[in-house]
């Protein structure tokens, strides 16, 4: 069920269960301010998820609410993660959805990142 764009943040969500370590995940970096894992259900060879540690719903609320620092951390967490696990050589897809319109489901902002074929026009 997709989410409401400007909902308020829902610590139960799953992703920050995932944080609070009540969840298993397929670590693939942790900085400061970030996490990546394996999605649980992977649409592509490579589909990692990168979330912010911060209580953000989505991208909206992230680039509204969060700091320098942790903007930064993230977007290079981003770009170290498609490097980490090779996706940079033949490139990949970022997609974030935000709110409902967007086919956003888990309330806790998330990066998909798909690689490991060819991706075609659009994937999610
Ligand atoms: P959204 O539609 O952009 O919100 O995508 C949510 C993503 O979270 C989906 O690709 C799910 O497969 C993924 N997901 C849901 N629960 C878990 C989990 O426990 N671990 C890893 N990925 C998950």
């Amino acid at each position: 069920m997709p989410i409401d764009a400007k909902q308020p943040y829902d610590d139960s969500n799953i992703f920050a269960r995932i944080l609070r370590g009540e969840l298993p995940s397929k670590t693939v970096l942790e900085t400061d301010h970030s996490l990546a894992f394996h999605d649980i259900n992977p649409l592509a060879p490579i589909h990692i998820l990168v979330i912010p540690k911060g209580a953000y719903v989505s991208w909206d609320d992230f680039s509204a609410r969060a700091s320098d620092a942790e903007i930064a951390d993230f977007t290079r967490a981003v770009g170290d993660v498609a490097r980490q696990v090779g996706a940079d050589a033949q490139g990949y897809r970022l997609l974030s959805n935000v709110g409902k319109r967007g086919g956003q489901e888990v309330p806790h902002l998330h990066v998909h990142i798909f690689g490991g074929q060819p991706l075609g026009p659009m994937l999610a």
